[in-house]
């Protein structure tokens, strides 16, 4: 379970980012989170994965609450938690293994465990084929399947995908939103964000919105929040 508790962003130059959002998401659910650019859903991404702090209020995973952690504690915090941008960040000089394994390698596993789980993943978001092939030798859509590809390798129980389609075709869109639906299935905890609703529009899952910092509407429980 993941509870957002009254979460207030405000940055150095006073710009609100988020404004007291309360809401929670439980174990393998999959919930967007929508809203228009300037919404404040990366500023709510960057406080779950810690990369940022709220000037207000708490964030507990489980009955943790990870502002409290120190560093060497978020790091195993990241670790169960894979991300997916909109611009892939894959390592260019690495094939479509290597990209997967390396994060395999940096999390400690060993060669088996390589061996065995690369191509179980490939294989899982379609992209096996492509195993030796460059970034630069690959479409937007098969860059984003290497990216799924290594932020669920360790199996992480969250997986944040913030704007994943944001620089693909609408096909490779439906396929990337498909694909995270199949690791939701796999019981993963999925958060999406996304500016676009139409990304979400025929995928029947919970839907957060976020509108000035506010969150403003929660298909979960129909709440209109509109102090
Ligand atoms: P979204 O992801 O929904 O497009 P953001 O979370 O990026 O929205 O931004 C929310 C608000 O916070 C916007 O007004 C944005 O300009 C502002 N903001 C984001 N990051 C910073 C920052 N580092 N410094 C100041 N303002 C920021």
């Amino acid at each position: 379970m993941i509870h957002f508790d009254s979460i207030s962003k405000i940055y150095p130059d006073n710009t609100v980012g988020l404004s007291e959002v309360t809401f929670s998401i439980d174990p393998q659910e999959f919930v967007s989170i929508v809203g228009p650019s300037g919404a404040g859903k990366s500023t709510l991404l960057r406080m779950l994965l810690a990369e940022d702090r709220p000037t207000d209020g708490s964030i507990f995973i489980g009955s943790t609450n990870i502002l409290d952690l120190d560093k060497y504690e978020l790091n195993d915090l990241r670790r169960n938690i894979g991300v997916v941008f909109q611009d892939f960040r894959l390592l260019p000089h690495k094939t479509v293994y290597e990209n997967v394994s390396f994060a395999m390698e940096a999390a400690g596993k060993s060669d088996q465990e390589i061996e065995e789980d690369v191509p179980y993943a490939l294989e899982l978001v379609g992209i096996d084929h492509k195993y030796a092939s460059f970034p630069n030798q690959l479409s937007g859509g098969e860059q984003q399947r290497t990216a799924i590809a290594r932020a669920i390798v360790n199996r992480p129980e969250i997986i944040v995908a913030d704007e994943p389609t944001g620089n693909l075709d609408p096909v490779n869109t439906f396929d990337i939103v498909d694909i995270l639906r199949k690791v939701n299935e796999l019981d993963t905890t999925v958060i999406l964000a996304t500016h676009n609703t139409g990304v979400i529009d025929n995928l029947a899952k919970r839907v957060v919105t976020i509108e000035g910092g506010r969150l403003v509407k929660d298909s979960k429980t129909d709440r209109i929040n509109s102090l």
